[in-house]
């Protein structure tokens, strides 16, 4: 279930972030179609022959006025714990610099695959210049131009001969995987501590791991569950784990292993451009969600303030829509048993398979009620739907001309099927294809 982690790491200037943009090109360009999410280039997923992988670009990672050598340390280190392969990007322009070999250094030492890229050898004969890098002691220098796209594929390549083989998780099928995301202080170590100390829920003792176990599994009525990075969620220190941007690469992590994604916001703070973010994230990779409103014993209420609230956040994460809302108190345990049915409930919702004729039943009704769009005299035309995957449910559709299947009718079809069906909680992905 965890995609392997690529980190670029590199000088300012040497393109890093170039060619982060290149590698992840055109999936950003489609997530962005996606009213509402907002994001950033830090973090993405990538794709080369049919491996997908999380691209970090650690230069994207804020650290304040730190001096450049302070801050490489930071990068390369953030790198090394975090990445199942490196990629070294240096400038070939400019050769090797004090920065590089510091950089380089550290990353031999960590015994981590690192791929060296030699960046702006925007032309073959600039390849002499490569020798030279050699000498950084971390293998082939691989000539690229990010700006050009040139010898991404070779460096890729390697990149993926170093990825580990898919270990996957120890937990059986049943288990239901839950994250708490949210910012610094919402109260995640708190909500998890609280839903630990619930009555009827048995803490699986996994014997001498107890204390750095990243993951807290958990029963409750003989359903399993297991709290995914709980060592992570207490984590502290370090310049860059607490930065923001680092907070949300860890909780990217923790969503990628999950199936239900519990977003926690501070009720006394209110929602930032920050929670969206994370948000964004939880619903780009497809997971059952939940948001969670803590702290609520600290706002003072009248009989509309939750109604309020719960607007606001309709309003503020409009790709959520479906995501159920909880008010709750992890001080004070208010409300608190009400989150794992409703986990429960949003891992079943994500987990739902229609049938193929009651899908095309429903989907031939709206269609009779809202004609499909057309364009340039053409009209979409709906042959017949099915259901390929859960988790999430996704629906292809097969058509006559993809194109024709516009944001707002495909808006309107999901819109139907969770009418319809008990989708609640969890994302539905709706695709079209040409029918042949
Ligand atoms: P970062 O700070 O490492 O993320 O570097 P950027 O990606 O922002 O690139 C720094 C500068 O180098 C920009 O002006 C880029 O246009 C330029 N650049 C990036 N890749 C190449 C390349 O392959 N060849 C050349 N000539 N310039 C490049
Ligand atoms: P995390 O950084 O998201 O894990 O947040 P913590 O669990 O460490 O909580 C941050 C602070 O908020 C601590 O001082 C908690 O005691 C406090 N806190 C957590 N949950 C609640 C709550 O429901 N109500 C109130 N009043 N304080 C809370």
């Amino acid at each position: 279930m965890t995609k392997p982690v690529v980190a670029i790491v590199g000088r300012p200037n040497v393109g890093k972030s170039t060619i982060f943009n290149r590698i992840v090109g055109e999936r950003v360009a489609i997530v962005e179609d996606m009213p509402g999410v907002t994001r950033d280039r830090l973090y993405s997923k990538g794709e080369w022959l049919n491996r997908d992988f999380n691209l970090i670009d650690t230069g994207g990672i804020e650290l304040g006025d730190e001096p450049l050598l302070v801050q490489m340390r930071e990068q390369a280190e953030l790198a090394i714990k975090e990445a199942d392969v490196i990629v070294f990007i240096v400038n070939g322009k400019e050769g090797i610099t004090g920065a590089d070999q510091e950089v380089a250094k550290l990353l031999f030492r960590s015994k981590k695959p690192v791929v060296l890229g030699v960046n702006k050898i925007d032309n073959p004969e600039m390849r002499e210049e490569l020798y030279e890098f050699y000498s950084l002691g971390i293998g082939e220098p691989y000539p690229i131009s990010g700006s050009h796209g040139l010898g991404l594929g070779d460096l890729l390549d390697a990149v993926i001969e170093y990825f580990p083989e898919d270990d996957g998780d120890d937990y059986d099928e049943e288990t239901i995987r839950i994250s708490l995301i949210g910012r610094p202080n919402v109260g995640k170590s708190s909500l998890v501590n609280a839903m630990l100390g619930e009555e009827r829920v048995i803490v699986s003792n996994i014997p001498g791991t107890t204390r750095d176990a990243i993951d807290t599994p958990f029963t409750k009525d003989e359903q399993k569950y297991v709290l995914i990075d709980t060592a992570g969620m207490r984590k502290r220190g370090k310049v860059y784990e607490s930065t923001e941007k680092y907070s949300v690469l860890r909780s990217l992590k923790a969503i990628e292993r999950s199936n239900v994604v519990l977003i926690v916001i501070n009720a006394e703070e209110g929602i930032i451009e920050q929670d969206k973010k994370i948000a964004g994230y939880a619903h780009e990779a497809g997971r059952a969600v939940i948001i969670v409103v803590n702290k609520w014993d600290t706002v003072v209420k009248d009989d509309k303030t939750m109604q309020n609230f719960e607007q606001k956040i309709r309003d503020e994460f409009l790709f959520l829509s479906y995501a159920p809302v909880l008010f709750l108190s992890a001080k004070t345990k208010q409300r608190l048993q009400f989150v794992l049915p409703a986990v429960n409930k949003v891992a079943e919702n994500h987990l739902l398979r229609v049938q193929t004729h009651v899908l095309n039943d429903v989907i031939m009704d709206a269609v009779a009620m809202n004609p499909t769009p057309t364009d340039k005299g053409k009209r979409l035309r709906i042959s017949y739907v099915t259901q390929v995957a859960v988790a999430p449910p996704t629906f292809v559709f097969f058509v006559n001309e993809p194109e024709l299947m516009h944001f707002s009718y495909q808006r309107f079809l999901e819109n139907k099927l969770r009418a319809t069906f008990e989708f609640e909680g969890t994302p539905i992905k709706i695709l079209a294809r040409k029918k042949n």
